[in-house]
């Protein structure tokens, strides 16, 4: 009887995963094995959102595992230690991964491949969560890239018509004792706070699928319209699923892609902005890679002299709370902390506000973001976050301060998606409900605050602030 252990991570599936279809195709039992080790990521492990969703995502894919007589084993601790002891238990002799991308997964997992190779354990790691790893797309000069575009002109060229594997039909699993039920990993916040996650979502391969069936027969035609406009269900929404890897981009891209096909050719969507940005995801990923050190470094380092207003909680809990006085912003910031995502406009001009407005370190924003969103992912968000502040790869220029009037005006022009996350304004008439200072009475009926900065005059601070910065160096 040869048994492999199946060591899931952020794979959260069975189709298309190549850890679990390698070992289901060369051994006659697997160990289906998930270990909760907040210690092992470097200082980012995961927030309240992203924990909530694990828990729900885990327990999908042991009802799953469970139907093809499966049982998914849940285990706290070293994963090293972890693995070790299980190798021994149930006599193993090959381990199997999907890789991770993040700098203290990549070191966590060298170490556990070379003790156990030295253990004598076969160890086969895999594929599972992009297009093409961050080493697998080069400049001329072998280097990685540090400009989007010409970045994605490289990747598109290297897609293929895509492909993916099926999950397996025929699993045996391995009886061992030691494992913890679902409870026990601690992932459920203790006050329950999660009832507009649990409206909103529902974590797994199959709801994976399901969001991903309803893009693709409604929203992906008019994508590169509808993308913008914060009130439409336009975009996928399936960034946390990607997270998790419940759901990989080459499925995503051949479903997209059939759909495509079976439609008559009039009428056939471009799926290319969509794919675009599936190619933003790669890119973040063959940054951090490249420079791990950019989820606390800034990557342009000419910003490490940026003058930065002093560090106030007083204005960052304003900010958190939605209680700003700028519609818009506080909008975002009452989405995400109902349902834990924020469309992705609306992230920009939030991120812009906190940077330049109330210029606070843009570590803040994403130290909130990463507690508060359920696709908190430390390629993206690094990427996200560095990209507005103005100091990341390829990055917006830093004079480039979004007007968060202008932008709900041409964004949110009924002003739906306002009305939908600011109750106390759903009344208010347009143009007032996009600019509500300029009533005072409806200010005071209401209880929505006034502005807690001028955009104007910080705009320009801010903007002061990065001249100087240019010419101290
Ligand atoms: P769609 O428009 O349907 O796009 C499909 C997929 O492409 C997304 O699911 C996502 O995986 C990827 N994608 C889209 N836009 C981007 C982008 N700009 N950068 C990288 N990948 C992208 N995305 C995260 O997944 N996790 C984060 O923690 C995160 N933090 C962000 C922070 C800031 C300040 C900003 C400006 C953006 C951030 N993003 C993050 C990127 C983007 O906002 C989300 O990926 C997107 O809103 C998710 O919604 P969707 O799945 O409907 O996207």
């Amino acid at each position: 009887m040869r048994t492999a252990i199946v060591w899931f991570r952020r794979d959260l599936r069975l189709a298309d995963n190549p850890a679990l279809a390698a070992a289901c195709a060369t051994h006659d039992r697997i160990l289906a094995l998930y270990i909760h080790a907040p210690h092992e990521e470097g200082g980012w492990a995961p927030g309240a959102a992203s924990r909530w969703w694990l828990h729900h995502s885990l327990a999908s894919l042991q009802a799953e595992l469970q139907r093809m007589g499966v049982a998914l084993h849940l285990r706290l601790g070293d994963s090293l230690a972890v693995l070790q002891e299980l190798i021994r238990e149930c006599g193993a002799t090959s381990a199997y991964w999907n890789r991770l991308y993040e700098p203290a997964a990549i070191a966590r997992d060298a170490g556990v491949k070379s003790a156990l190779r030295n253990e004598g354990v076969e160890v086969h790691s895999f594929n599972a969560a992009l297009w093409r790893e961050p080493w697998q797309i080069e400049t001329r000069e072998c280097g990685p890239y540090r400009v989007f575009t010409p970045y994605w002109r490289a990747l598109r060229e290297q897609l293929g018509k895509p492909k993916f594997l099926p999950a397996p039909t025929v699993m045996r699993g391995v009886p061992v004792a030691g494992g913890l039920p679902l409870e026990a990993l601690g992932l459920l916040p203790d006050l329950r706070w999660d009832a507009g996650l649990a409206s909103s979502w529902k974590p797994g391969e199959q709801g994976a699928g399901e969001w991903l069936d309803i893009f693709a027969d409604d929203a992906v035609g008019d994508y590169a319209n509808a993308r913008d406009l914060p009130a439409r269900h336009g975009t996928s929404r399936l960034s946390p699923h990607l997270h998790f890897g419940e759901i990989s981009p080459r499925q995503i891209h051949r479903r997209l892609a059939d759909r495509a096909a079976a439609t008559d050719a009039r009428r056939r969507p471009d799926l290319e902005p969509f794919l675009r940005e599936l190619g933003w995801r790669e890119f973040a990923h063959h940054l951090l890679y490249h420079f791990p050190q950019t989820p606390t470094v800034n990557y342009n380092s000419r910003f490490d002299g940026f003058a930065w207003s002093a560090d106030s909680e007083a204005l960052q809990e304003r900010w958190q709370r939605g209680r700003t006085g700028v519609p818009l912003v506080d909008a975002g910031m009452r989405e995400l902390w109902h349902t834990g995502w924020m469309h992705n406009r609306v992230r920009m001009i939030v991120a812009s506000f906190l940077c330049k407005n109330l210029r606070q370190h843009w570590l803040h924003g994403a130290r909130w973001f990463w507690d508060t969103l359920v696709d908190a992912d430390l390629a993206n968000n690094s990427l996200g976050w560095q990209w507005v502040a103005g100091c990341g790869a390829d990055a917006a220029p830093y004079f480039r301060v979004f007007n968060p009037v202008t932008q709900a005006r041409k964004f949110d022009p009924e002003g739906h998606y306002l009305r939908r996350w600011l109750p106390e304004l759903a009344q208010a008439p347009l143009p007032l409900l996009h600019e509500p200072w300029n009533d005072p009475a409806l200010l005071r009926s209401s209880g929505y605050p006034a502005p807690m900065v001028d955009l104007a005059g910080s705009r320009d601070a801010a903007l002061v602030a990065f001249r100087e910065m240019r010419r101290d160096e």
